[in-house]
Protein backbone atom coordinates (compact mmCIF):
# COMPACT_ATOMS: atom_id res chain seq x y z
CA UNK A 1 0.00 0.00 0.00
CA UNK A 2 1.48 3.27 -1.21
CA UNK A 3 -1.28 5.40 -1.21
CA UNK A 4 -3.58 5.76 1.33
CA UNK A 5 -6.83 6.86 -0.36
CA UNK A 6 -8.25 7.98 -3.58
CA UNK A 7 -5.76 10.19 -5.21
CA UNK A 8 -8.98 12.73 -6.38
CA UNK A 9 -9.73 12.84 -2.60
CA UNK A 10 -6.04 13.41 -1.42
CA UNK A 11 -5.31 15.85 -3.88
CA UNK A 12 -8.30 18.12 -3.01
CA UNK A 13 -7.87 17.83 0.41
CA UNK A 14 -4.25 18.91 0.60
CA UNK A 15 -3.32 22.06 2.62
CA UNK A 16 -1.03 22.66 0.10
CA UNK A 17 -0.95 26.97 -0.70
CA UNK A 18 -1.38 27.38 -3.95
CA UNK A 19 -1.80 31.45 -4.15
CA UNK A 20 1.39 32.24 -5.40
CA UNK A 21 0.81 30.22 -8.50
CA UNK A 22 -0.79 32.94 -10.88
CA UNK A 23 1.92 35.30 -10.15
CA UNK A 24 4.36 32.88 -11.33
CA UNK A 25 2.22 31.84 -14.38
CA UNK A 26 2.18 35.64 -15.28
CA UNK A 27 5.77 36.25 -14.96
CA UNK A 28 6.35 33.08 -16.83
CA UNK A 29 4.01 34.02 -19.67
CA UNK A 30 5.43 37.95 -19.65
CA UNK A 31 8.88 36.61 -20.15
CA UNK A 32 9.11 33.74 -22.74
CA UNK A 33 12.33 32.60 -23.69
CA UNK A 34 13.60 30.58 -27.22
CA UNK A 35 14.23 27.28 -27.40
CA UNK A 36 17.86 26.63 -26.04
CA UNK A 37 18.04 30.37 -24.78
CA UNK A 38 15.29 29.86 -21.31
CA UNK A 39 18.25 31.64 -18.93
CA UNK A 40 16.24 33.92 -17.35
CA UNK A 41 13.16 30.96 -17.04
CA UNK A 42 15.69 28.26 -15.59
CA UNK A 43 16.62 30.99 -13.24
CA UNK A 44 13.01 31.43 -11.84
CA UNK A 45 11.97 27.92 -11.51
CA UNK A 46 15.24 27.61 -9.66
CA UNK A 47 13.95 30.07 -7.69
CA UNK A 48 10.44 28.84 -7.19
CA UNK A 49 11.94 25.82 -6.08
CA UNK A 50 13.78 26.58 -3.12
CA UNK A 51 10.08 26.19 -1.68
CA UNK A 52 10.72 22.54 -1.77
CA UNK A 53 14.01 22.06 0.29
CA UNK A 54 13.45 18.24 0.41
CA UNK A 55 13.57 17.59 -3.03
CA UNK A 56 17.14 16.82 -4.81
CA UNK A 57 17.87 19.60 -7.35
CA UNK A 58 19.80 18.49 -10.75
CA UNK A 59 19.78 21.93 -12.62
CA UNK A 60 22.26 22.60 -16.20
CA UNK A 61 20.77 19.25 -17.98
CA UNK A 62 21.38 19.40 -21.19
CA UNK A 63 21.41 23.28 -21.37
CA UNK A 64 18.56 24.49 -18.98
CA UNK A 65 16.79 21.25 -18.08
CA UNK A 66 16.45 20.91 -14.37
CA UNK A 67 15.39 18.23 -12.26
CA UNK A 68 13.71 17.38 -8.30
CA UNK A 69 13.45 14.44 -7.01
CA UNK A 70 11.59 13.81 -3.50
CA UNK A 71 12.61 10.40 -2.04
CA UNK A 72 9.38 9.39 0.31
CA UNK A 73 10.16 5.88 1.22
CA UNK A 74 9.48 2.56 -0.41
CA UNK A 75 7.58 2.31 -3.77
CA UNK A 76 7.14 2.87 -7.39
CA UNK A 77 8.84 5.72 -8.81
CA UNK A 78 7.11 8.41 -11.00
CA UNK A 79 8.49 11.22 -13.40
CA UNK A 80 6.87 13.68 -14.61
CA UNK A 81 7.69 16.47 -17.22
CA UNK A 82 7.03 20.30 -18.03
CA UNK A 83 8.64 21.84 -21.09
CA UNK A 84 9.58 25.22 -20.49
CA UNK A 85 10.72 27.19 -23.57
CA UNK A 86 8.37 29.55 -25.79
CA UNK A 87 8.24 30.50 -29.88
CA UNK A 88 9.41 33.46 -31.82
CA UNK A 89 5.86 34.95 -32.16
CA UNK A 90 4.37 38.71 -31.11
CA UNK A 91 1.26 38.19 -28.41
CA UNK A 92 -1.76 39.52 -29.41
CA UNK A 93 -3.96 39.05 -26.50
CA UNK A 94 -4.61 42.35 -24.43
CA UNK A 95 -4.28 41.02 -20.80
CA UNK A 96 -1.88 42.85 -18.78
CA UNK A 97 0.61 39.87 -18.58
CA UNK A 98 1.13 39.73 -22.47
CA UNK A 99 4.50 39.53 -23.71
CA UNK A 100 6.62 42.32 -24.70
CA UNK A 101 9.45 40.33 -24.73
CA UNK A 102 11.97 40.04 -27.54
CA UNK A 103 15.16 37.88 -28.06
CA UNK A 104 18.06 37.43 -30.85
CA UNK A 105 17.57 34.30 -32.64
CA UNK A 106 19.79 31.52 -33.76
CA UNK A 107 20.24 33.98 -36.91
CA UNK A 108 20.91 37.33 -34.78
CA UNK A 109 17.91 38.81 -35.85
CA UNK A 110 15.39 40.32 -32.86
CA UNK A 111 12.00 38.61 -32.35
CA UNK A 112 9.63 38.95 -30.52
CA UNK A 113 8.39 36.09 -28.01
CA UNK A 114 5.36 34.46 -26.66
CA UNK A 115 4.14 31.73 -24.66
CA UNK A 116 1.85 30.71 -27.36
CA UNK A 117 1.86 26.67 -26.55
CA UNK A 118 0.99 26.95 -22.57
CA UNK A 119 4.97 25.80 -22.03
CA UNK A 120 4.74 28.57 -19.19
CA UNK A 121 1.28 26.76 -17.75
CA UNK A 122 3.33 23.41 -17.92
CA UNK A 123 5.77 24.15 -15.58
CA UNK A 124 3.68 26.55 -13.10
CA UNK A 125 1.23 22.99 -12.86
CA UNK A 126 3.87 20.97 -12.56
CA UNK A 127 5.18 23.63 -9.40
CA UNK A 128 1.76 23.22 -8.16
CA UNK A 129 1.62 19.59 -8.09
CA UNK A 130 4.79 19.34 -6.09
CA UNK A 131 3.53 21.67 -3.76
CA UNK A 132 0.36 19.44 -3.66
CA UNK A 133 2.07 16.66 -3.45
CA UNK A 134 4.88 17.92 -0.80
CA UNK A 135 1.50 18.90 1.19
CA UNK A 136 0.46 14.96 1.53
CA UNK A 137 3.58 13.55 1.88
CA UNK A 138 2.23 10.77 4.80
CA UNK A 139 -0.50 10.29 2.38
CA UNK A 140 1.89 8.38 -0.17
CA UNK A 141 5.07 6.27 -0.40
CA UNK A 142 7.33 6.54 -2.72
CA UNK A 143 9.44 8.49 -5.38
CA UNK A 144 8.57 11.57 -7.54
CA UNK A 145 10.43 13.20 -10.06
CA UNK A 146 10.07 16.47 -11.57
CA UNK A 147 11.49 17.27 -14.79
CA UNK A 148 11.76 20.91 -16.20
CA UNK A 149 12.72 20.24 -20.07
CA UNK A 150 13.98 23.27 -22.05
CA UNK A 151 13.97 23.18 -26.59
CA UNK A 152 10.64 21.17 -26.87
CA UNK A 153 9.64 23.68 -29.59
CA UNK A 154 13.33 22.38 -31.20
CA UNK A 155 12.22 18.73 -31.10
CA UNK A 156 16.07 18.90 -29.01
CA UNK A 157 15.21 19.35 -25.58
CA UNK A 158 14.69 15.57 -24.24
CA UNK A 159 17.09 14.30 -26.51
CA UNK A 160 19.91 17.07 -24.94
CA UNK A 161 18.71 16.60 -20.80
CA UNK A 162 19.52 12.46 -22.14
CA UNK A 163 22.44 12.76 -23.54
CA UNK A 164 24.43 14.86 -20.68
CA UNK A 165 23.61 12.05 -18.46
CA UNK A 166 19.65 12.13 -17.75
CA UNK A 167 19.05 8.46 -16.54
CA UNK A 168 22.59 9.08 -14.51
CA UNK A 169 21.13 12.23 -12.41
CA UNK A 170 17.41 11.04 -11.53
CA UNK A 171 16.25 7.61 -10.20
CA UNK A 172 15.02 5.23 -12.46
CA UNK A 173 11.57 5.75 -13.48
CA UNK A 174 8.40 3.15 -13.64
CA UNK A 175 6.67 5.39 -15.48
CA UNK A 176 6.92 8.82 -17.49
CA UNK A 177 3.87 11.27 -17.60
CA UNK A 178 3.61 14.68 -19.87
CA UNK A 179 0.67 16.99 -20.28
CA UNK A 180 0.37 19.88 -22.70
CA UNK A 181 -2.82 22.35 -22.75
CA UNK A 182 -4.54 22.49 -26.20
CA UNK A 183 -7.76 24.24 -27.38
CA UNK A 184 -10.64 23.20 -25.68
CA UNK A 185 -13.23 24.12 -23.42
CA UNK A 186 -11.31 24.71 -20.15
CA UNK A 187 -11.20 22.32 -17.73
CA UNK A 188 -11.75 19.33 -20.02
CA UNK A 189 -9.06 16.82 -19.45
CA UNK A 190 -8.29 14.43 -22.64
CA UNK A 191 -6.84 10.86 -22.28
CA UNK A 192 -6.45 7.65 -24.63
CA UNK A 193 -4.55 4.59 -25.14
CA UNK A 194 -1.74 4.23 -28.35
CA UNK A 195 -0.68 6.79 -31.01
CA UNK A 196 -1.99 10.14 -29.56
CA UNK A 197 0.60 12.37 -31.38
CA UNK A 198 2.46 12.25 -34.60
CA UNK A 199 5.54 11.32 -35.29
CA UNK A 200 7.46 14.34 -37.39
CA UNK A 201 9.62 14.45 -40.24
CA UNK A 202 11.96 17.54 -41.34
CA UNK A 203 13.26 17.66 -44.71
CA UNK A 204 15.33 20.52 -46.02
CA UNK A 205 15.66 20.15 -49.85
CA UNK A 206 17.68 22.42 -52.16
CA UNK A 207 17.18 22.70 -56.09
CA UNK A 208 19.81 23.15 -58.50
CA UNK A 209 18.98 25.21 -61.04
CA UNK A 210 20.78 27.71 -63.71
CA UNK A 211 20.82 31.25 -62.73
CA UNK A 212 20.41 34.23 -65.14
CA UNK A 213 19.23 37.58 -66.50
CA UNK A 214 15.91 37.28 -65.64
CA UNK A 215 15.37 38.75 -69.24
CA UNK A 216 16.87 35.52 -70.94
CA UNK A 217 14.95 33.11 -69.02
CA UNK A 218 16.29 30.51 -71.72
CA UNK A 219 19.55 30.40 -70.61
CA UNK A 220 18.43 29.63 -67.07
CA UNK A 221 16.96 26.15 -65.29
CA UNK A 222 14.61 28.18 -63.43
CA UNK A 223 14.71 27.47 -59.69
CA UNK A 224 11.30 29.52 -58.77
CA UNK A 225 9.20 27.65 -61.47
CA UNK A 226 11.12 23.92 -60.21
CA UNK A 227 10.08 24.79 -56.74
CA UNK A 228 6.20 26.04 -57.89
CA UNK A 229 5.90 22.46 -59.74
CA UNK A 230 7.26 20.75 -56.71
CA UNK A 231 5.33 21.72 -54.59
CA UNK A 232 2.33 21.16 -56.89
CA UNK A 233 3.03 18.08 -57.26
CA UNK A 234 4.04 17.13 -53.25
CA UNK A 235 0.51 17.88 -53.05
CA UNK A 236 -0.51 14.36 -54.81
CA UNK A 237 1.35 12.38 -52.15
CA UNK A 238 -1.19 12.40 -49.47
CA UNK A 239 -4.12 13.02 -51.69
CA UNK A 240 -3.13 9.92 -54.23
CA UNK A 241 -0.72 8.12 -52.78
CA UNK A 242 -1.62 7.81 -49.10
CA UNK A 243 -5.27 5.53 -48.25
CA UNK A 244 -8.03 7.22 -47.56
CA UNK A 245 -8.75 6.24 -44.04
CA UNK A 246 -4.54 6.57 -43.23
CA UNK A 247 -3.52 9.40 -41.91
CA UNK A 248 -0.60 11.86 -43.38
CA UNK A 249 0.32 15.29 -43.39
CA UNK A 250 2.89 16.68 -45.93
CA UNK A 251 3.03 20.32 -45.35
CA UNK A 252 5.81 22.62 -47.46
CA UNK A 253 6.27 25.37 -44.72
CA UNK A 254 9.23 27.27 -46.38
CA UNK A 255 10.02 28.55 -49.97
CA UNK A 256 13.06 30.02 -50.73
CA UNK A 257 14.32 31.58 -53.71
CA UNK A 258 16.22 34.95 -55.38
CA UNK A 259 17.14 38.02 -53.73
CA UNK A 260 16.68 40.53 -56.56
CA UNK A 261 14.08 40.96 -59.43
CA UNK A 262 16.38 40.84 -62.36
CA UNK A 263 17.90 37.33 -61.55
CA UNK A 264 17.06 34.42 -61.67
CA UNK A 265 18.74 32.36 -58.84
CA UNK A 266 20.76 29.29 -59.51
CA UNK A 267 18.83 27.29 -56.31
CA UNK A 268 16.16 27.59 -54.57
CA UNK A 269 15.26 25.76 -50.73
CA UNK A 270 11.80 23.81 -49.60
CA UNK A 271 11.40 22.79 -45.84
CA UNK A 272 9.05 20.21 -45.98
CA UNK A 273 7.08 19.33 -42.33
CA UNK A 274 6.05 15.45 -42.72
CA UNK A 275 3.25 14.16 -39.69
CA UNK A 276 2.35 10.34 -38.94
CA UNK A 277 1.10 7.84 -36.72
CA UNK A 278 2.12 4.98 -38.68
CA UNK A 279 6.30 4.51 -39.10
CA UNK A 280 5.61 2.21 -42.47
CA UNK A 281 3.60 4.66 -43.78
CA UNK A 282 6.14 7.45 -42.91
CA UNK A 283 8.84 5.68 -44.83
CA UNK A 284 6.98 5.08 -48.27
CA UNK A 285 5.97 8.98 -48.28
CA UNK A 286 9.55 9.65 -47.89
CA UNK A 287 10.11 8.07 -50.51
CA UNK A 288 7.41 9.16 -52.56
CA UNK A 289 8.35 13.14 -51.78
CA UNK A 290 12.27 11.92 -53.10
CA UNK A 291 11.11 10.64 -56.53
CA UNK A 292 8.79 13.58 -57.20
CA UNK A 293 11.49 15.96 -56.12
CA UNK A 294 14.24 13.78 -58.37
CA UNK A 295 11.65 13.83 -61.19
CA UNK A 296 10.48 17.24 -61.50
CA UNK A 297 14.03 17.95 -61.47
CA UNK A 298 14.62 15.95 -64.29
CA UNK A 299 11.73 17.47 -66.21
CA UNK A 300 13.19 20.90 -65.62
CA UNK A 301 16.42 20.28 -67.01
CA UNK A 302 18.37 20.78 -64.10
CA UNK A 303 22.28 19.34 -64.16
CA UNK A 304 22.60 18.62 -60.80
CA UNK A 305 20.38 16.34 -58.40
CA UNK A 306 18.02 18.04 -55.85
CA UNK A 307 19.75 17.71 -51.94
CA UNK A 308 17.95 16.34 -49.51
CA UNK A 309 18.79 17.25 -45.70
CA UNK A 310 16.90 15.63 -42.64
CA UNK A 311 17.05 17.52 -40.08
CA UNK A 312 14.52 16.62 -37.49
CA UNK A 313 13.23 13.26 -36.92
CA UNK A 314 10.65 12.63 -34.02
CA UNK A 315 8.81 9.22 -33.25
CA UNK A 316 5.27 9.08 -32.62
CA UNK A 317 3.77 10.08 -29.06
CA UNK A 318 2.01 6.35 -28.16
CA UNK A 319 0.86 6.70 -24.94
CA UNK A 320 1.07 2.78 -23.10
CA UNK A 321 -2.36 1.06 -22.58
CA UNK A 322 -1.38 -0.22 -18.79
CA UNK A 323 -0.23 3.93 -17.90
CA UNK A 324 -4.07 4.74 -19.39
CA UNK A 325 -5.45 1.69 -17.66
CA UNK A 326 -4.36 3.53 -14.40
CA UNK A 327 -5.12 6.98 -14.92
CA UNK A 328 -8.69 7.01 -16.82
CA UNK A 329 -10.24 6.26 -13.65
CA UNK A 330 -8.45 8.30 -11.59
CA UNK A 331 -8.97 11.46 -13.53
CA UNK A 332 -12.45 10.22 -14.31
CA UNK A 333 -13.42 10.66 -10.57
CA UNK A 334 -11.25 13.34 -10.38
CA UNK A 335 -13.01 15.33 -13.14
CA UNK A 336 -16.48 13.89 -13.61
CA UNK A 337 -17.79 14.50 -17.46
CA UNK A 338 -14.75 16.81 -17.90
CA UNK A 339 -12.31 13.88 -18.12
CA UNK A 340 -12.82 12.73 -21.66
CA UNK A 341 -11.42 10.91 -24.52
CA UNK A 342 -8.75 12.44 -26.38
CA UNK A 343 -8.54 12.52 -30.41
CA UNK A 344 -5.23 12.00 -31.87
CA UNK A 345 -3.47 15.42 -32.01
CA UNK A 346 -1.72 16.05 -35.36
CA UNK A 347 1.07 18.11 -33.34
CA UNK A 348 3.93 16.49 -32.59
CA UNK A 349 6.15 16.32 -29.17
CA UNK A 350 9.29 14.99 -27.89
CA UNK A 351 8.78 14.11 -24.67
CA UNK A 352 8.83 10.10 -25.83
CA UNK A 353 12.62 10.62 -25.66
CA UNK A 354 12.74 10.36 -22.12
CA UNK A 355 10.31 7.40 -21.26
CA UNK A 356 12.24 5.72 -23.82
CA UNK A 357 15.85 6.58 -22.52
CA UNK A 358 14.88 4.95 -19.36
CA UNK A 359 12.68 1.94 -21.53
CA UNK A 360 9.61 2.95 -19.36
CA UNK A 361 6.15 3.18 -20.24
CA UNK A 362 4.33 6.51 -20.85
CA UNK A 363 1.39 8.91 -21.02
CA UNK A 364 0.70 12.24 -22.75
CA UNK A 365 -2.87 13.47 -21.98
CA UNK A 366 -4.17 16.94 -22.84
CA UNK A 367 -6.30 19.84 -20.85
CA UNK A 368 -8.41 22.30 -22.46
CA UNK A 369 -7.89 25.89 -21.75
CA UNK A 370 -10.17 27.70 -24.14
CA UNK A 371 -12.64 30.50 -22.14
CA UNK A 372 -16.24 27.92 -21.87
CA UNK A 373 -18.15 30.96 -23.11
CA UNK A 374 -16.07 31.59 -26.27
CA UNK A 375 -15.67 28.20 -26.93
CA UNK A 376 -19.57 27.56 -26.47
CA UNK A 377 -20.28 30.78 -29.19
CA UNK A 378 -17.67 29.79 -31.72
CA UNK A 379 -19.39 26.32 -31.38
CA UNK A 380 -23.11 27.54 -32.06
CA UNK A 381 -21.75 29.42 -34.72
CA UNK A 382 -19.47 26.54 -35.92
CA UNK A 383 -17.05 28.33 -36.28
CA UNK A 384 -14.64 26.96 -33.81
CA UNK A 385 -11.80 26.56 -36.65
CA UNK A 386 -11.86 30.12 -37.06
CA UNK A 387 -12.85 31.77 -34.14
CA UNK A 388 -10.71 29.92 -31.45
CA UNK A 389 -6.92 30.56 -31.47
CA UNK A 390 -4.66 27.31 -31.24
CA UNK A 391 -1.42 26.21 -30.20
CA UNK A 392 1.35 28.72 -31.77
CA UNK A 393 -1.59 31.53 -32.59
CA UNK A 394 -0.86 34.80 -31.46
CA UNK A 395 -4.13 34.82 -29.71
CA UNK A 396 -3.78 31.69 -27.95
CA UNK A 397 -4.12 32.18 -24.07
CA UNK A 398 -4.93 29.64 -21.14
CA UNK A 399 -8.22 30.54 -18.90
CA UNK A 400 -6.61 31.14 -15.46
CA UNK A 401 -9.14 28.76 -14.11
CA UNK A 402 -7.48 26.06 -16.07
CA UNK A 403 -4.02 26.60 -13.81
CA UNK A 404 -5.57 24.69 -11.27
CA UNK A 405 -7.10 22.29 -13.91
CA UNK A 406 -3.66 21.42 -15.01
CA UNK A 407 -2.24 20.77 -11.49
CA UNK A 408 -4.67 18.41 -10.21
CA UNK A 409 -4.40 16.40 -13.07
CA UNK A 410 -0.56 16.19 -12.51
CA UNK A 411 -1.25 15.55 -8.94
CA UNK A 412 -4.01 12.80 -9.68
CA UNK A 413 -2.07 11.47 -12.25
CA UNK A 414 0.80 11.58 -10.44
CA UNK A 415 -0.53 9.88 -7.39
CA UNK A 416 -2.52 7.15 -9.21
CA UNK A 417 0.98 5.84 -10.65
CA UNK A 418 2.34 5.90 -7.10
CA UNK A 419 -0.59 3.64 -6.17
CA UNK A 420 0.17 1.13 -8.84
CA UNK A 421 1.76 -1.92 -8.80
CA UNK A 422 4.40 -1.47 -11.73
CA UNK A 423 6.36 -5.14 -13.39
CA UNK A 424 9.84 -5.02 -12.97
CA UNK A 425 11.50 -4.09 -16.59
CA UNK A 426 14.84 -4.43 -18.40
CA UNK A 427 16.12 -1.20 -16.55
CA UNK A 428 19.17 -1.86 -18.70
CA UNK A 429 18.36 -1.27 -22.19
CA UNK A 430 17.03 1.81 -23.16
CA UNK A 431 14.95 1.83 -26.02
CA UNK A 432 15.49 3.20 -30.04
CA UNK A 433 15.04 7.27 -29.59
CA UNK A 434 17.21 6.97 -26.38
CA UNK A 435 19.49 9.42 -27.87
CA UNK A 436 19.91 11.93 -30.70
CA UNK A 437 20.00 10.71 -34.85
CA UNK A 438 23.79 11.27 -35.06
CA UNK A 439 24.52 12.76 -38.72
CA UNK A 440 25.53 9.38 -39.35
CA UNK A 441 22.00 8.23 -38.59
CA UNK A 442 20.33 11.14 -40.55
CA UNK A 443 22.68 10.37 -43.86
CA UNK A 444 21.29 6.54 -43.10
CA UNK A 445 17.56 7.61 -43.62
CA UNK A 446 18.74 9.39 -46.57
CA UNK A 447 20.57 6.70 -47.95
CA UNK A 448 18.33 4.21 -47.00
CA UNK A 449 15.31 5.90 -49.09
CA UNK A 450 17.91 6.97 -51.75
CA UNK A 451 18.63 3.01 -52.31
CA UNK A 452 14.72 2.67 -52.44
CA UNK A 453 14.14 4.83 -55.36
ZN1 LIG B 1 4.31 24.05 -29.54
ZN1 LIG C 1 4.04 22.59 -26.86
Amino acid sequence: MTVSGSPAGIVDNAPADLDWMEEVYKWFHAHPELSGAEEQTAIRIRKELERFPDWEITPNLGGYGITAVLRNGDGPTVLMRADFDGLPVAEATDVDYASKHSQLNAQGERVPTMHACGHDHHTTSLLGAMAVLDSVRDKWSGTVIALFQPAEEASIGAHGMVSDGLTKAVPHPDVCLAQHVVAGPAGTVYTAPGPVMTSSTTIEITLFGRGAHASMPHRSVDPVVLAAATVMKLQTVVSREVPPNKFAVITVASVEAGKANNVIPDSARIALSCRFYDEDLRKKCVEAIKRIVRAEAMAAGADRDPEFKFVGLLGATDNTDEVYDVIRPAFDEAFGEDSVEMEPWTASEDFPVIPKAFGSPYMLWTVGITPRTQWERAEASGRLDIDIPTNHNPGFLPDLSTLQTSTRAAAVGILSCLAHDWPERDKAKPTMGAVPPTDAEIDAVAVETAQVN
